[in-house]
């Protein structure tokens, strides 16, 4: 697993090569709205090394998933979610081709707002 990959397309959004809307960053994560959003709230947060999917974590890893865990719920609020328990959001982390990812440099997918949601 090297540190990034010039094909994918994360890995140019985290260096700035494919222009995003950033939401966040900090030296490991960095997180931008989805170009596709499902719901009125759709980011995505990612690290900036490619590591493919959640496949690929381990212990080593920790750290970084938690650090991303934490962050979620202060970012979905920023970005416009409403309070729990009324509001709230939903994180996913498609995993494989069966899980349905589609991007193979791992991704957490945060959605929010008010419903109705065009997807989920
Ligand atoms: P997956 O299906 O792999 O879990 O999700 C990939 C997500 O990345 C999709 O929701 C898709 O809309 C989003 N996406 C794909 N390409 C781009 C892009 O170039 N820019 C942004 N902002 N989002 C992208
Ligand atoms: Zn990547």
């Amino acid at each position: 697993m090297s540190a990034t990959d010039p094909n994918c397309i994360f890995c140019k959004i985290v260096s700035g090569k494919i222009p995003s809307r950033k939401v966040y960053e900090d030296d490991h994560v960095f997180a931008f709205h989805d170009i596709a959003p499902w719901a009125p709230v759709h980011f995505l947060m990612i690290p900036k090394l490619h590591i493919p999917s959640m496949a690929h974590v381990g212990v080593e890893q920790a750290g970084l998933m938690g650090h991303m865990m934490t962050l979620a719920p202060k970012l979905a609020m920023q970005e416009g979610c409403n309070p729990y328990p009324e509001g709230g959001y939903r994180i996913v982390l498609n995993t494989g081709m069966e899980g349905g990812q589609e991007v193979h440099h791992l991704h957490m997918h945060v959605m929010g707002g008010p419903r109705p949601w065009l997807k989920g």
